[in-house]
């Protein structure tokens, strides 16, 4: 069992983002379970931003896994050129739709155990289609959510999988969803990985990294993006 007072602390800072970020959201745009999917199977190596972008074109062409399934490789490549990548993007998404067809008769599993059976699935991934579609509590470990959680001191853990659990056991299950927008949206904007704003952070006196950045008010400012990245 976590101590109290670390569970208080940790608590309390995702209150505080809460506060900070009250639009705090998957930043990836979908409809639907399958779009969800593919977009965060496309979010590798390159920015949400991009993936937006070319979701309108993507599923226009193929609207469920059945199309995509079918499509013409050189067609697909041409659409999520833009993301880098393109032909080890396109192997996944076609075989992540042929699995879909064949294995789960063209739907999105709503479980974790058969998410992660899908080619190119991960936790990480089912984890965002899980919260994000299905309104089932996940916590998503990405670099923004594991930096900031070891900044915090609320693990020490590094592997993905074992940080999941020692902060699932931090919180209860109905906030794990947001708690992963939460930390991932001051991860883009504040907490960066080089030169955190910290002389401009909301949860800086909870924060046992303090002073990893800049402590100077107006410094950590210029540091601070209202938009997220990557
Ligand atoms: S004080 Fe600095 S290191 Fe700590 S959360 Fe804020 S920005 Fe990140």
């Amino acid at each position: 069992m976590p101590d109290t007072a670390l569970v208080r602390r940790a608590r309390k800072i995702d209150r505080v983002l809460a506060e900070t970020y009250p639009d705090a959201r998957c930043e990836l745009d979908f409809d639907d379970a399958f779009q969800l999917l593919v977009v965060t199977v496309l979010s590798a190596q390159t920015t949400d931003k991009r993936v937006n972008a070319v979701r309108p074109l993507l599923f226009a062409a193929y609207p469920d896994p059945a199309a995509m399934a079918g499509a013409d490789r050189s067609h697909l490549e041409t659409i999520i050129g833009p993301l880098g990548f393109f032909r080890a993007k396109t192997e996944s998404l076609l075989k992540l739709s042929q699995a879909l067809v064949e294995t789960y008769d063209g739907q999105v599993p709503g479980r974790l155990e058969d998410l992660v059976t899908l080619p190119g699935v991960g936790r990480k991934t089912a984890n965002v289609v899980l919260g994000n579609a299905f309104d089932v509590p996940g916590i998503t470990v990405d670099t923004h959510f594991g930096r900031l959680v070891r900044r915090f001191g609320w693990t020490e853990q590094t592997d993905p999988v074992k940080v999941e659990h020692e902060i699932a056991a931090l919180f209860p299950k109905r906030d794990w969803t947001m708690l992963s927008h939460h930390l991932i949206w001051h991860g883009r904007r504040r907490c960066h990985a080089k030169k955190p704003a910290c002389g401009a952070c909301p949860v800086a006196r909870w924060c046992p990294a303090f002073g990893e950045g800049p402590a100077d008010p107006e410094a950590a400012a210029a540091l601070v993006r209202t938009e997220g990245r990557a």
